[in-house]
């Protein structure tokens, strides 16, 4: 039978499944070959899994015995950050181009125990620095919208794998935006969870007071799915919040929504981009829920305290890259060249760049003047937006200051990459959750380049930013 890959979703596809409509070896097939066909201009996928069909097999026969979940028999990517049993994950470096893992990272065994299909592992930036998925070392990602376009990133090629239907679902991490962005840029759901909502266990870590690993899927429905199968507490991961700990979630039909206005004001937002955002929020206000102007003064100075913190702990979490250790070795006669000459040639420039930044940044002689202040500065942007969510549900911001822009534009100026970041780095440095949810396209050209509308919540408000979300699709619905 064919199956229409058009208008798929996870919970379309969970319920064809149940209803024997078709196999999950016949949806995996269908999807693999997709992905296959669009891989050779995309670059989404750094690896297709040979095990995708066996894994679809047994998708079909928990269904078959009644042991199916939500995301029993169904499809997804992996980005190449993530440890899986066996497998290649090189974080898009070639440092690590032929380091295998020996365990599964909880989030991905989640996956796998909840009977989800695993077709392979997706392209990102090196070590998930950048905005852009073009400092991988299997090559750039290009947007499916636009070829000639970057996906955004870090997580680009999740995003574009599940934009294009090479998978239904994807996971990302999200250190400064790399789920968020990536999912804005490519017309899809993305979320970042709460920091501690999801466990870390088997996630290459980048900034380890930042990271989150989340989901990425077309719909908000979909990305639900994933965020209930992924969360939960997990001794393996230090970080990792007690379910005692997280709260109820709150039901509430209409919400009161925070928009930082002279933030949005700022230079350096596109025009496009800023109309789109507050034509979504007067249609949201149209809905009845409550738009209220919030003063934030201090959320612009997240975007410079994140590249201070960022890079200092990436230094010391990619101090472990020795040539040692893992992944590639150079043979010297003196240790110390083993290090430098496997460092020098396994990292990317980028990757050396914020490596000599974090390094800097906590040098005896500059660490009150840099690391300090940013790590007193992240106090004052976290008691805001916490203050903030004492009168609103949600803040909203574009999730992008523009739409994707050309491969190479703005490799040659990192400080321009960097500002890609402005809106979803404060849910970072707050731990907060924040979601980006597609709010319609704007021209280039002849080329409509879809843009997102991000949300952040309290921590652990995911489910007020799945409702929010849910709003803003069905705004979208009725203006098609
Ligand atoms: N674009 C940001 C950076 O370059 C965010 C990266 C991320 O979230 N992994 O650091």
């Amino acid at each position: 039978m064919t199956i229409d890959l058009t208008t798929i979703t996870i919970a379309g596809a969970r319920d064809a499944l149940r209803t024997k409509k078709y196999s999950s070896v016949e949806l995996t097939r269908a999807v693999l070959l997709r992905a296959k066909e669009k891989n050779a201009t995309l670059n989404v996928y750094a690896e297709f899994f040979d095990d995708a069909v066996v894994a679809a097999e047994n998708a079909d026969r928990m269904i078959a015995e009644g042991k199916d979940t939500d995301l029993t028999g169904i499809p997804v990517a992996i980005k190449d950050n993530m440890l899986m049993e066996g497998k290649i994950s090189a974080s898009g470096s070639k440092i690590l181009m032929n380091h295998r893992g020996v365990y599964d990272g909880t989030a991905v065994k989640k996956l796998k125990d909840a009977g989800a299909v695993i077709l392979g592992r997706t392209n990102m930036d090196e070590f998930a620095m950048g905005s852009s998925s073009e400092t991988c070392a299997y090559g750039p990602v290009k947007n499916p919208h636009d070829v000639t376009r970057v996906p955004g990133g870090s997580s680009g090629g999740s995003a574009a794998a599940v934009a294009s239907v090479g998978a239904l679902g994807a996971l990302g991490s999200d250190t400064g935006g790399s789920i968020r962005q990536p999912a804005a840029l490519c017309g899809v759901v993305g979320l970042k969870p709460t920091y501690g909502a999801v466990s870390r266990y088997g996630l290459m870590a980048l900034a380890s007071s930042l990271d989150q690993i989340g989901p990425f899927a077309k719909t908000v429905e979909d990305t639900e799915l994933l965020f209930r199968a992924i969360t939960g507490f997990d001794l393996l991961d230090s970080t990792s919040v007690p379910e005692s700990k997280r709260g109820k979630p709150t039901h509430k039909e209409k919400l009161t929504i925070g928009v930082p206005e002279s933030f949005i004001a700022m230079d350096g937002i596109d025009p496009d981009v800023r109309e789109n955002f507050r034509s979504i929020v007067a249609r949201l206000k149209d809905e009845g829920h409550h738009i209220l102007p919030v003063e934030l003064p201090t959320l612009p100075s997240a975007l410079a305290v994140y590249y201070v913190l960022m890079p200092a702990e990436a230094s010391a979490n990619l101090a472990r890259y020795d040539g040692i250790r893992y992944g590639l070795s150079k043979e010297a006669q003196r240790l110390i060249d083993v290090y430098t000459m496997s460092r020098g040639e396994g990292f990317g420039k980028e990757v050396r760049r914020r490596i000599l930044l974090g390094t800097y940044v906590l040098s005896a002689g500059y660490y009150d003047a840099y690391y300090n202040k940013a790590v007193a500065v992240r106090r004052l942007i976290t008691e805001e937006l916490l203050r903030a969510f004492k009168g609103v549900d949600v803040i909203a911001t574009p999730t992008s200051p523009s739409p994707a822009f050309a491969l190479g534009e703005k490799t040659a100026d990192p400080l321009k990459m960097y500002l890609e970041d402005i809106f979803t780095v404060p849910g970072n440095i707050a731990g907060v959750p924040g979601i980006s949810v597609p709010s319609g396209t704007v021209l280039r050209g002849n080329t409509a380049l879809p843009v997102g509308v991000q949300f952040m919540a309290a921590p652990f408000g995911e489910d007020t930013l799945f409702a929010v979300g849910r709003a803003v699709e069905r705004i979208r619905e009725f203006s098609r």
